[in-house]
């Protein structure tokens, strides 16, 4: 078994460390030319971690994890993670290649497929596959292997691709079975759920089943999660985080969609409402991407930076890192997968 000893926050630690410093210096030294040095390392890009990766060639094809790795270097994304499509052992040769890197989330690929095929046994914690898959996960969690679990598709009944869409109750047997495991071992649960009023009513009966089982709401709920809803639930749940992937500019052919989704305007200025959000409850959310186009990746971290850059410094390293590593428990090494 490999093991690999890592202390990859000391980079971090000592990067801000000397942030503060350059900082003091850049102020005391105002009458004096400022050496081009400082200027540099000032405008040093803050570390990102995007909680919405999902590895593997089905994502990805083509492109292995350094390739990745490359992709990430060059938009200043320390850290990735979410699952992949199939099982789970995709995440093996990214865990080999960076151990200190990737956030791997367990069990999206089957149950994902066991929904599809068993659709009530299997939410409903019927049929001896689903109960299997549930110990797997368990043995993983507990073993360390992963640090959470998802993408899970509860309601996504609202994407692109209607062959792929599933709906289940948020509320399911299934779904507080997973944020009991999310709570026992730290390990927060990712959902897709569109924010329709009915699954949001089960997904605050969730929340409320296990406030130690923290929910982090993939692209804050899609278009139906304006920045009110988003702040009423985030208000009532302390065990609720939002990731912003898809909250962007990307291009899609529906434009009245594109406009609900979008937190900013077309020149990228965070909406009023969205900004007094992010700053207000920074504590909770997340950066994310959910794109596997290398050309479109470095225009969502584009995005995702200018939003930042309008928010109050701490409240921006919350969102763009701080959060994840709390959570995540970012800087503990991740034994070998199995
Ligand atoms: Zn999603």
């Amino acid at each position: 078994m490999k093991r690999t000893v890592i202390m990859p926050t000391l980079a971090l630690v000592v990067g801000i460390a000397a942030g503060i410093i350059i900082g003091n210096q850049v102020a005391t030294a105002q009458q004096q030319p400022a050496p081009a040095k400082s200027v540099e390392a000032q405008s040093e890009p803050l570390p990102l971690a995007d909680l919405h990766f999902h590895p593997g060639p089905r994502f990805w094809p083509n492109l292995s994890p350094q390739d990745i790795l490359l992709i990430m270097d060059r938009a200043g994304v320390r850290w990735a993670g979410n699952g992949p499509a199939g099982p789970d052992n995709v995440w093996m040769p990214f865990l080999q290649a960076a151990p200190d890197r990737f956030i791997p989330l367990a069990a999206r690929g089957p149950i994902r497929r066991l929904i599809l095929e068993q659709g009530e046994d299997a939410w409903a914690l019927r049929s001896p596959e689903i109960i299997r898959v549930l110990e797997q996960l368990e043995d993983n969690l507990r073993a360390g292997r992963f640090r959470g679990i998802g993408e899970l598709h509860v309601n996504n009944l609202g994407s692109p691709n209607p062959i792929f869409t599933l709906k289940y109750p948020a509320d399911s047997p299934l779904m507080r079975r997973l944020l009991d495991l999310a709570a026992t071992y730290q390990a927060p649960i990712s959902i897709h759920m569109d924010a329709e009023p009915g699954s949001v009513e089960e997904l605050e009966r969730l929340l409320a089943n296990n406030r130690k089982g923290l929910i982090i709401w993939a692209h804050c709920g899609w278009s139906w999660g304006d920045a009110g809803l988003i702040r009423k639930l985030i208000a009532q749940h302390p065990n609720l985080f939002c990731e912003l992937s898809h909250r962007d500019d990307r291009p899609r052919s529906n434009p009245e969609e594109r406009k609900k989704l979008m937190i900013t305007d077309d020149g990228r200025q965070l909406k009023p409402d969205w900004k007094a959000l992010l700053e207000e409850h920074s504590d909770r959310f997340l950066i994310g991407t959910d794109s596997a186009k290398p050309g479109e990746y470095q225009g969502i971290i584009d995005f995702h930076r200018a939003v930042l850059a309008q928010l109050k410094p701490e409240a921006a390293r919350r969102i763009a890192h701080e959060n994840a590593q709390r959570l995540f428990r970012l800087g503990e090494p991740i034994p070998a997968t199995k």
